[in-house]
């Protein structure tokens, strides 16, 4: 099974005017998802308009004016192709032959090729090589068949799908409305006065409202601009959901005057961890207790979210003395028979819909354990898949390249960490108290970092850009910074980065340290300073050039190193993997700029990566 991520918008509205705009706005808002081709389908007149091609949103909307379309009900579509590459023909919606049913998907359908064939057999012809494509024939070969509703119809042939999907379907025999479906993947529902959304995700609709609810696992929705009708898919039973206000604003989904969502988003990591900070959740004290009361706790999460969760794996080893791992979601299987009743299972996750981690937990949970989640999202998979849940509280974030989510997941286990020192005894009251404090003053220290080191990052990344490669060491816990410093590089300015334990760099890595070679050494002053001091001058010794993020007023690592990232007095010892990771954060970016790319929108990447 696989988790896709592609951006999904759908419109129903009272009147006419300007839909086309508002699906690009709103996609625009998506585009983390997914980007590589863009298709709308609206219902104009009474007729169904589709307009779709390959490419970015700005390169389509370039060639084709979708901005003028009007019409009461349009759907719009991002992909991020698994079925066949991107192309005009495989980009969504996608119809039947009659053009009466226009579909766009987010997910796999599992069974694809046996509904396909058969739907070639009772004459159906097919335009796209993707996936998706089955399912308006399908509808349409129910209506063939039978005399029931669209609803109706809609509804078997979904009953009939295998994998994951969020569905949004427009047709010309109901003009006014759009039906929806999901399963394992998300879509979210937004209320307006005149006007009604689904989306993949809630800043899509963030400039007109706050007010959303979700939509579950094998429900149907029916979208009306003055309302909207929710049933399970299988009884078809009406379930009654609320809607909630969210308080998210909509600036917070759009740049702030900053040139690029990324670097929004890394000045934004203050206000991030006091948003965490302030709002205290009683969930916390009980992850941290569940964990000292289990016999085995394994972290699962994937990409950056893995390396927020060694913090919680050192942490756990650290304060409750108890053998923990870190697993990244993919790689579940290699403990899923050590996993039972006794087991707590922590997944970390922005977006609460990475399909790794959602098929890890699902079979842990069959097998008796317990879930305890950090993630961003409030409401998705995850979440509704744990026992106890502890919130980001980051914001949305837009940039593919994680930041300010990383700060605050690492937060986050820095505080369920505290927590075990102080039910375990390891940290006795005065310590908690000082470690307390020194915790809440980290929004602070985090805005000191940015200032004092963002001139220089960018000074250094007009000679990185240069570089066709790069090592990051460190030895600890910062093994998990040095890991997440070397993966922004790679991911957004494309120049192959490694990270290594420093103690380990001599046993291969050093061989291709040459004159000039880049090497980022994080130097907190703990106990492992000493020993890395050692592998400065190993490099030094053959050539490398060195940077370090040291911590202020180290004379002896700032004599020994070409360039430091200084780091306020006295987060080295604790909390070193939140303060010393930022501006490794802001040289990636202003490398990335330097050689022209777009830090936001990284090639071959999507930001919640919703298939296996
Ligand atoms: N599987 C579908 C396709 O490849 C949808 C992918 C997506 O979620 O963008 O077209």
């Amino acid at each position: 099974m696989c988790e896709v991520m592609c951006g999904i918008v759908g419109i129903v509205q009272n009147n006419k005017s300007k839909i086309g705009k508002q699906i690009i706005d709103s996609l625009t808002k998506l585009e983390y998802r997914g980007y590589d081709s863009l298709g709308i389908a609206s219902i104009t007149n009474g007729t169904l308009l589709i307009a779709k091609d390959k490419g970015k949103i700005a390169e389509v909307t370039e060639k084709i004016d979708i901005e003028k379309i009007e019409g009461k009900v349009a759907i719009g579509h991002t992909r991020w192709a698994t079925h066949g590459q991107p192309s005009k023909e495989n980009a969504h919606p996608h119809t039947d032959c009659n053009k009466q049913i226009s579909v766009i998907q987010n997910g796999i359908i599992e069974n694809f090729i046996e509904l396909r064939n058969e739907l070639l057999e009772q004459g159906h012809t097919f335009l796209s090589e993707t996936d998706t494509e089955v399912i308006p024939h399908m509808i349409e070969q129910v209506l063939r068949e039978e005399e029931i509703s669209l609803k109706e119809a809609i509804i078997r042939a979904i009953n009939r799908l295998e994998g994951t999907y969020a569905i949004c379907i427009v047709s010309t025999l109901e003009p006014d409305k759009i039906f929806c479906a999901k399963k394992d993947s998300p879509l979210v529902i937004g209320i307006n006065k005149d006007r009604m959304f689904c989306a993949s995700d809630i800043p899509a609709f963030l400039s007109s409202t706050q007010r959303v609810t979700l939509l579950h696992d094998e429900e149907f929705l029916t979208l009306t601009s003055s309302g909207y009708e929710i049933l399970d898919l299988k009884s078809k039973k009406i379930i009654k959901r609320q809607p909630y206000t969210v308080s998210w604003k909509p600036e917070m989904a759009q740049k702030a005057g900053f040139p690029h969502f990324m670097l929004k988003e890394i000045h934004e990591q203050p206000r991030a961890l006091s948003d965490y900070i302030r709002i205290k959740q009683p969930s916390v004290i009980n992850i941290a207790e569940k964990i000292y009361q289990a016999e085995k706790v394994v972290f699962l999460a994937a990409g950056t979210a893995h390396y927020s969760t060694l913090t919680g794996q050192h942490l756990v080893r650290k304060y409750a003395q108890k053998s923990c791992n870190s697993i990244i979601a993919s790689e579940y299987d290699s403990i899923r028979d050590i996993v039972d009743e006794h087991t707590v299972i922590v997944p970390v996750s922005q977006s609460g819909e990475t399909m790794d981690t959602i098929m890890a937990i699902k079979d842990a949970r069959s097998q008796g354990a317990s879930i305890l989640s950090a993630v961003n999202v409030i409401g998705s998979t995850i979440t509704r898949h744990s026992d106890e849940v502890v919130y980001l509280y980051a914001g949305p974030e837009i940039g593919v390249a994680a930041t300010k989510t990383y700060l605050a997941q690492t937060t986050a286990m820095w505080d369920i960490g505290l927590e075990l020192g102080r039910i375990s005894g390891h940290l006795d009251d005065n310590d908690y108290r000082f470690h307390r404090n020194l915790f809440t003053s980290l929004p602070s220290a985090v805005s000191r970092v940015i200032a004092a080191n963002e001139a220089l990052s960018n000074r250094i990344a007009s000679w990185l850009a240069r570089k066709s490669s790069s090592f990051y060491l460190a030895r600890g816990i910062n093994i998990q910074t040095a890991n997440e410093g070397a993966l922004k590089m790679k991911e957004i300015a494309y120049i192959h980065s490694e990270s290594y334990p420093a103690g380990e760099s001599k046993h291969g890595p050093i061989a291709l340290v040459e004159e000039d070679y880049p090497v980022v050494f994080i130097t907190p002053p703990d106990q492992t300073r000493k020993l890395i001091i050692g592998n400065i001058m190993e490099m030094k010794a053959r050539g490398a050039t060195t940077i370090a993020v040291m911590e202020k007023g180290d004379k002896e690592i700032e004599e020994m190193t070409k360039w430091q990232f200084k780091i306020p007095e006295g987060y080295g010892e604790k909390f070193s993997t939140i303060t010393y990771v930022v501006p490794m954060q802001m040289m990636a970016y202003y490398t990335a700029v330097r050689l022209g790319y777009s830090p936001d929108m990284p090639r071959n990447l999507a930001k919640a990566v919703t298939v296996l």
